[in-house]
């Protein structure tokens, strides 16, 4: 990096900063973030409204709710921020058509459930895309049809979806309606099809461990606190049996403290029991853990912009395929889990029923699909267990919000879509609990890459012109960061050596590495692979490539001392060998 173009960039940014100053926007460039060692000293000194245990959507979607109302908070999670299911998921944001079917299915017993589930998240889904337009989008998704009865099932099916959405909209995006397409379209899109003829219908997609980084940081900036690689070992309790706050360890400081807060949010997913039964040992269990699996193809299989759902495949199930971050990923199946570990891995059931739906709706050869694979990955869907259920399809699909006697929150079930009115509600209970009478706001909280409103289009070319980008990683810093793209640049451009990049067909450098660990609390190497960049679930060949020089990053950065590299670099990599990519 020459010294013209850090005085081109550092004149850019000032100028930048003068325009968003002079339109009375001060704050917008230059996002004063705080450390993870911050957020703890923060920790000690505070007495919180609520303590928010899991730091996935839930958890996430409860820091901002209590932000936008003036609680203070604090999130604890035990791994890293989204590294139970909410990195995991398909990356949908969606109404749910398979509910919708289900609603009209005389055979379904909780039509009304369904009903509501679907009304809810189309709501929801509109509310989601508005809240974060750099880091989602709306797509077409083809349902492929064999016979005519199919094609008029499934085009009124998404019309009735489309009417719902039209009748419950309240957000600000808007999605167009349902068509018809035959096969020439289909064509243009998935040269390997075999259908003729199929319905369009849209549903929004995202960066989902991206979503979840991105509304801690949006906390962040408006007063809250948070930590990852604490985990919540005990619940404090006065002598009336009230939680008043949280026995915590610091697993990267190996430090045992507590936490002083009103009351406590269980908002840890497929875990949740564990925190109920710490809680009070005598409560039945709720939560039905359900493993889901994904592959990860080359784009060559599937559609740059359209997604593919088989509504029914061989055995009944669905399977949707998506395009995402110039791949497509397929998925997913459901496997009931007696005792669910963080990071199960995909069985070779799964991998082979996942293969084998693709290949009967594609004329593909299977063997060489199997060869194209570049990653796969599974995460723990957390349902709501219903006493009667026999199979993981009549366990609740919607969420429950329980207040303990001593006044544990739990937030159980749900789905990332509704993350943001699952925080809400939990928010509307902490302030029964807490005499708290502060209202919900009334517009929609933006995240905070979106607060300037830029014009994506033009946002993209000024990059491109400023930084010498191309366009392709001008997109990816903007659909990642929003206008924090600007601060993550002026990083990479502070000194030559930040510029180098990780890998040839990736647009990550050092400085994003640097960016993510002192401003996105990264603190072991998985955290960049798999979730501040999402390599892992890219391309599995590529985490490999860059594993070391991650490590070195994060060993200099970090002061890491030789005894403490040989011991981590040997465990850190074997685990990470484990999950199988
Ligand atoms: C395969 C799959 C596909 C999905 N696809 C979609 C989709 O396309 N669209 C959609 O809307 N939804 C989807 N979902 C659902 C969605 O991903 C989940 O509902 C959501 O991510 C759950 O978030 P969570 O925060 O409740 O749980 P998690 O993300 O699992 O977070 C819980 C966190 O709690 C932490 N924790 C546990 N115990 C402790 C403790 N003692 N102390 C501190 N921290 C603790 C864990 O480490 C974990 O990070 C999908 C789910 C799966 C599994």
């Amino acid at each position: 990096m020459n010294k013209v173009a850090f005085v081109t960039v550092a004149s850019f940014l000032t100028q930048r900063k003068i325009q968003l100053q002079s339109a009375g926007d001060s704050q917008h460039i230059y996002y004063k973030l705080k450390s993870r060692e911050e957020h703890l000293a923060d920790a000690l000194q505070n007495e919180y409204d609520v303590i928010i245990v899991g730091g996935g959507a839930t958890g996430a979607g409860v820091s901002l709710a209590c932000a936008n109302r003036g609680l203070k908070s604090i999130v604890l999670e035990s791994k890293d921020y989204a590294s139970g299911a909410s990195s995991k998921s398909t990356k949908l944001v969606h109404g749910g058509v398979r509910y919708m079917q289900q609603v009209f299915q005389l055979s379904e017993k909780n039509r009304m459930e369904k009903w509501e589930l679907v009304a809810e998240s189309l709501r929801e889904r509109s509310n989601f895309l508005s809240m974060c337009s750099y880091l989602t989008q709306d797509f077409p998704t083809l349902i492929p049809c064999t016979n005519l009865f199919d094609l008029g099932y499934y085009y009124f099916g998404s019309l009735i979806y489309h009417c719902v959405y039209l009748y419950y909209q309240t957000g600000g995006h808007t999605f167009k309606p349902p068509r018809i397409v035959g096969k020439e379209e289909i064509q243009q899109h998935f040269k390997y099809a075999k259908c003729n003829y199929g319905v369009i219908y849209y549903d929004g997609q995202f960066n989902d461990a991206r979503m979840v980084q991105e509304l801690l940081v949006t906390s962040s900036l408006k007063g809250q606190n948070m930590a990852n690689y604490v985990e919540v070992k005990g619940l404090l309790k006065n002598e009336q049996n009230k939680i008043v706050g949280v026995q915590a360890f610091d697993k990267i400081g190996q430090k045992q403290f507590q936490i002083k807060g009103k009351c406590v949010v269980n908002a840890t997913g497929g875990w949740a029991d564990n925190l109920r039964l710490m809680d009070d040992p005598t409560v039945s269990k709720r939560i039905v853990s359900v493993a889901g699996s994904h592959l990860t193809m080359p784009q060559k299989y599937g559609s740059r912009h359209w997604g593919y759902l088989i509504p029914k495949t061989n055995d009944g199930r669905v399977l949707y395929m998506v395009p995402w971050q110039g791949n497509m990923i397929m998925g997913t199946t459901e496997r009931k889990l007696e005792n669910p570990t963080h990071d199960p891995t995909v069985s070779h059931e799964e991998y082979m029923w996942l293969l084998k739906s693709f290949c009967d709706e594609f004329t593909v050869d299977a063997s060489e699909a199997a060869r194209d694979v570049k990653s796969k990955w599974c995460g723990v869907r957390p349902l709501v267990y219903s006493s009667n259920a026999l199979s993981t399809k009549e366990v609740s699909r919607t969420h429950e919000i329980e207040v303990s006697k001593s006044g544990l929150i739990s937030v159980m079930g749900g789905k990332w879509t509704i993350f943001r009115l699952m925080g809400e509600q939990t928010v509307d209970k902490v302030q029964e609990l807490i005499g708290n009478k502060q209202k919900r706001i009334e517009n929609l909280p933006k995240l905070v890459g979106d607060w300037t409103q830029f014009d994506h289009r033009k946002e993209i070319q000024i990059m491109m012109k400023m930084f010498d980008l191309p366009q392709s990683y001008a997109a990816y810093f903007l659909t990642t960061y929003g206008d924090r793209a600007y601060d993550v640049l002026k990083l990479i451009y502070e000194n030559p050596e930040n510029k180098e990049s990780l890998h040839p067909q990736f647009p990550h450098t050092v400085g994003e590495v640097l960016y993510q660990i002192r401003y996105e609390q990264a603190r072991k190497p998985e955290d960049i692979l798999f979730r501040r960049t999402r390599l892992g679930f890219l391309d599995q060949n590529a985490i490999f490539t860059v594993y070391e020089k991650v490590f070195q990053i994060m060993a200099k950065e970090l002061k890491w001392s030789d005894k403490f590299q040989q011991q981590f670099l040997k465990e850190n990599f074997e685990y990470i060998r484990k999950l199988e990519f």
